[in-house]
Order: C-alpha cells, then structure tokens, then sequence
C-alpha cells in the first residue's frame, strides 16, 4: 500500500482534488482491474440531467439528518438522500454530498455491493476505498457541470446558492439576467468576474 492508499484509508471525501486525482490516476496508470472496470461501466452509463429527473420521479428526496456524520448516506427503502448537518453547512459540501451519493445510486452494484472483489490477495478495504474514491471523483466532477447542478437545485428543490464559476453558471446561464434599466445585468457582470477568479471549486 502506497502512501496515497493510506491516505485515503480515512475518508476520500477529505482528500483534496490534487490528492483524489492522483490516487485515481495512479490506479489507472498501473492498470489496476477494478478500476479500469469502473470507469468504463460509469462511462457506459452516464449521470445525465434525465437520470436526475428520473430519480425525483421514483420518490427520491433530500434531507437533513442530524444523526449521521460526517457525509451522507443513502436510505434505499424510504428512498432518501439523507445529507449530514456537518455538510448542509457549507453549500460546496452540501452539493458534493449529494452529487456523491447520487453516484452511489446509478452505480449501487458496482460501487456498493464488494463485487469488485476479483483477487483474495487484496483487502476488502482497498476495494472500499477504491470504490469511495471513484463515487467522490465522479461525483466531484458531475456537481463541476452547471447544467447537472441546475437539474439537481431545481428537481431536488434545493435552495440556491452561489459559491464558484460552476453554481454561478448554473443559476445565471439560462439569459435570465436582464431587467428593464440594464442594473442587474451591469451587477452579474461584475459578480460574474468575481466568480470566474474564483474558479470552479474540487477540492
Ligand atoms: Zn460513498
């Protein structure tokens, strides 16, 4: 086990991009099985705004809970995305939560279930950890598109917020800017420019 392993052993929701994306990478570039088999059911199965849609359309809804810590969690049978109080703080984290978990949900068999499990000789713990990193890599990057947080905020009836380039794209790139004296246009502009120094957030 490299140190990066290691790291991840605690939470790769805790891993900052360049860490996750090392890890994720240095898997693929030594052709770890697992995780060449993960990436391309993923790509072969996308998260598209419909998916989201669909969820909402099978029950899902979003919730607070107070007793779990420090992410989220998944309760299949009351079909509820439950987001830890820890994470409803901070609107990046309650974005990155949800976009986690929803991974968890287009992908229960593979990243869930231990199925990956191909080789004895490995620890059931490195599958864990190699599956956690995975849904918080492909959760990190779906929440990065405007387009999927829009879907999410709007079907989810989550409130919106402003934080990076990517949650001002999603509630601004719909042309919905301008009123009759040019103010708010003149306003987002700058807002705008604050936000693109920002960037979008991954860590
Ligand atoms: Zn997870």
């Amino acid at each position: 086990m490299n140190e990066i392993i290691n790291k991840n052993d605690t939470n790769t929701a805790d891993l900052n991009w360049l860490e996750l994306s090392a890890y994720i990478n240095n898997l693929l570039g030594t052709f770890d099985q697992r995780a060449i088999r993960i990436l391309e059911e993923t790509e072969k199965d996308p998260i598209t705004t419909s998916i989201i849609e669909k969820r909402v359309k099978e029950g899902w809804r979003v919730k607070e809970e107070a007793h779990i810590a420090p992410y989220g969690t998944c309760n299949r049978e009351l079909k509820l995305i439950l987001i830890s109080f820890a994470s409803l703080k901070n609107p990046y984290d309650f974005h990155k939560t949800l976009f986690h978990e929803l991974v968890h949900l287009q992908y229960g068999k593979l990243l869930d279930s231990g199925e990956l499990v191909y080789d004895n000789s490995l620890s059931a713990r490195e599958d864990w950890s190699i599956m956690e990193s995975f849904a918080e890599w492909i959760g990190r990057n779906l929440r990065a598109n405007p387009t999927l947080l829009k879907k999410a905020t709007n079907v989810f009836r989550l409130k919106p917020t402003i934080y990076d380039l990517s949650s001002y794209n999603a509630l601004f790139v719909s042309g919905s800017l301008k009123n009759n004296n040019g103010q708010l246009e003149l306003f987002t502009k700058y807002r705008k420019k604050y936000y693109e120094s920002l960037g979008i957030f991954m860590d």
